[in-house]
């Protein structure tokens, strides 16, 4: 049986972000708390027992104290249920959260060479010795099965591939560490029960979807999608900034090649939007946009969601 926790729905800055005062996040810190959202990650488990993050995002230590199967096993002095973080990119709502993972516990981070590159050009990420913190490297299209702590298997087999994006944002206009463009910056996950087959997609970036991308999705049972604007233009339009959905690597969730158009008709059994940004309409559960997601078959999850497949 294949366990997933959505730890967090937003995208970067989260819902609501600490400087923003568009109308999301005001009626989120007043109102409406049940708007507030940690930035994306999901927690993934085979067994109930031993879990894995897909991204570890800055809001991690928060995240981990909301979710009770990821709380130390009770009786033990220092344990965690933690095993692994896979990650999908190297931003850093993406991997900030690693930082708070520094105690000594034993975990594996599962990243392409180019993420894995700028890790190891940040000495801060050396605070995660990696005697105890083994860093392996992930390759596209090339399934793997992360490791237990002691070795043993997980259960997971997770099938990482290619998907249009951008690198980092910090790096624009920057070497990046890994030298030249070439895939890797941005991964989509195919994540599976070894046991009982069953899966699923993990896309919280996404800056297109092509005809590969509909065939690899067509009949999945679910899918997690980059949902970060309503918009393309949604931020410039707000007046909170000067970049494009398109510009940051996201596609857009309405409009022509918008991801509810793109991902129509291609019978996936649940349709779930994550890496949600605070200025997106379609937060606000009466919101036209909101409407309109729902009425195409997507969910926006509320942080602590479970889902068994
Ligand atoms: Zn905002």
């Amino acid at each position: 049986m294949l366990r997933v926790v959505v730890l967090g729905a937003a995208a970067g800055g989260g819902v609501p972000q600490w400087n923003c005062g568009c109308p999301v996040c005001l009626i989120a810190r007043t109102e409406h708390p049940e708007l507030r959202s940690t930035q994306a990650s999901i927690a993934i488990s085979a067994d109930g027992e031993h879990w894995f993050l897909v991204n570890a995002s800055p809001d991690l230590r928060q995240q981990l104290i909301a979710t009770p199967q990821l709380h130390p096993k009770v009786g033990k002095l220092r344990h965690s249920p933690v095993s692994g973080v896979i990650l999908t990119n190297g931003e850093i709502d993406a991997i900030a959260g690693l930082l708070s993972m520094r105690e000594g516990s034993p975990f594996g981070i599962y990243a392409h060479a180019r993420v894995l590159a700028i890790l190891k050009a940040n000495s801060i990420f050396n605070v995660l010795n990696e005697k105890n913190v083994r860093r392996e490297p992930i390759e596209i299209d090339k399934a793997f099965e992360p490791a237990l702590p002691d070795g043993s298997s997980s259960g997971i087999e997770v099938l990482p591939f290619a998907v249009s994006g951008k690198g980092a944002w910090y790096l624009e206009g920057k070497a990046h560490p890994a030298g030249d463009d070439g895939a890797g910056d941005t991964l989509g996950l195919r994540i599976a029960d070894k046991a009982t087959a069953k899966y699923f997609y993990f896309l919280a970036a996404c800056a297109e979807v092509t005809d590969d991308l509909k065939a690899r999705l067509a009949g999945a049972p679910l899918v997690f999608f980059d949902g970060t604007v309503w918009r393309d233009d949604e931020l410039i339009a707000a007046g909170l900034g000067n970049k494009t959905g398109q510009g940051m690597g996201h596609i857009a969730m309405s409009g022509n090649r918008g991801a509810i158009e793109s991902l129509a008709g291609l019978d996936i059994g649940r349709k779930i939007f994550l890496h949600i940004n605070n200025s997106n309409p379609a937060l606000l559960r009466d919101s036209t946009e909101r409407k309109t997601a729902e009425r195409a078959g997507w969910h926006i999850p509320a942080d602590g969601t479970e889902i068994t497949l």
